[in-house]
C-alpha cells in the first residue's frame, strides 16, 4: 500500500509532514518544527507517532522533539553529524543509510551547505524527498554553515533524482523565491506558469508544495546555474556553475 503523507503549516512558515504506513500503521514526522501541530495532525487521522526524521540541527526543525518524545515515546533519527547538538536522538544515519517507517523505507542522502548535518530523507517507491532547507520550491536554503560549492553540489545530488519524486521542502517561501527568480530568468516560460499557479494557491490558502523534481528542474534558477543563459544573465559567462550558484545566492540574501 502506499504512503499517506500529510502536510500542516507550523511556527510561522515551517512546512510539518507526517508520512504514514496503512499497512503496519507507523507514522512518522519529518522533522519537529512544534508539537501542537503535529499532535493535532496525527489526532485528526487517527494515528500514533512512531519515528521522527530529523532533517538538520536549526530550532524551528527540532524544538518539537522532547515533547512529542514524552507523549509518544517515539525513536528519533538524526545526522550523524554530532557536532549540532540534537537533544533525545536514538539513531545517527549517513549517506546512503536506509531508514524504515514500518514498511516503508528511506534512502538518506547527505546534502549539507544551509548546515553542515543536513540530510535529506528519499522514499523511493513513494516517490517523495523531505529536503527541508536544502532545496525549496523554485528556491534553495541559505547557505550558513556550508560553502557555495558544496551547497550546488547537495542540490546537483537532489536534481540528479527523477523528475516524478514529490518535493517536500521545509518552508513556504514559494513567491519570494519566484519574484527573485524572473529577476533572473524572465523569458523562461515554464518559470512564468509556476508562477501564475503559485499565485492561485496562494491566494487560495493553498501550499505551494508538493512541486516535482522535473518541474524544478525547469522552474529553479538555483538548479539551472550551469545553464548558459542564466550565468549570462549574472555576467558570468563561462563561469564555473559553482561560482553562477554563489552569486544567484548573494543576490537573493539581498534581494
Ligand atoms: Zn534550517
Amino acid at each position: 500500500m502506499a504512503a499517506e503523507i500529510r502536510l500542516f503549516p507550523c511556527l510561522s512558515d515551517n512546512f510539518g509532514y507526517l508520512i504514514h504506513d496503512p499497512a503496519s500503521k507507523a507514522t512518522a514526522s519529518i522533522d519537529a518544527p512544534e508539537a501542537a501541530p503535529i499532535i493535532k495532525a496525527l489526532q485528526r487521522e487517527g494515528w500514533t507517532l512512531t519515528d521522527i526524521l530529523i532533517t538538520h540541527h536549526h530550532a524551528d526543525h527540532v524544538g518539537g522533539i522532547a515533547e512529542l518524545k514524552a507523549k509518544y515515546d517515539c525513536r528519533v533519527v538524526a545526522p550523524h553529524d554530532k557536532a549540532a547538538p540534537i537533544a533525545d536522538v536514538d539513531e545517527r544515519v549517513r549517506e546512503g543509510d536506509s531508514v524504515h517507517v514500518g514498511g516503508l523505507a528511506a534512502r538518506v542522502l547527505e546534502t549539507p551547505g544551509h548546515t553542515l548535518d543536513h540530510i535529506s530523507y528519499v522514499f523511493d517507491a513513494d516517490d517523495a524527498v523531505f529536503c527541508a532547507d536544502t532545496l525549496f520550491s523554485v528556491g534553495c536554503g541559505r547557505v550558513f554553515e556550508g560553502t557555495y560549492p558544496m551547497m550546488w553540489a547537495s542540490l546537483l545530488k537532489l536534481r540528479a533524482l527523477p523528475d516524478q519524486i514529490r518535493v517536500y521542502c521545509g518552508h513556504e517561501y514559494t513567491l519570494a523565491n519566484i519574484k527573485f527568480a524572473l529577476t533572473v530568468d524572465p523569458d523562461n516560460a515554464a518559470l512564468k506558469a509556476r508562477a501564475e499557479q503559485a499565485a492561485r494557491q496562494r491566494a487560495a490558502n493553498q501550499p505551494t508544495v508538493p512541486t516535482l523534481i522535473g518541474e524544478e528542474k525547469q522552474t529553479n534558477v538555483f538548479l539551472r546555474a550551469d545553464v548558459p543563459s542564466v550565468a549570462a544573465a549574472l555576467g558570468l559567462a563561462g563561469k564555473r556553475a559553482a561560482e553562477v550558484f554563489g552569486e544567484l545566492r548573494e543576490r537573493k540574501n539581498r534581494s
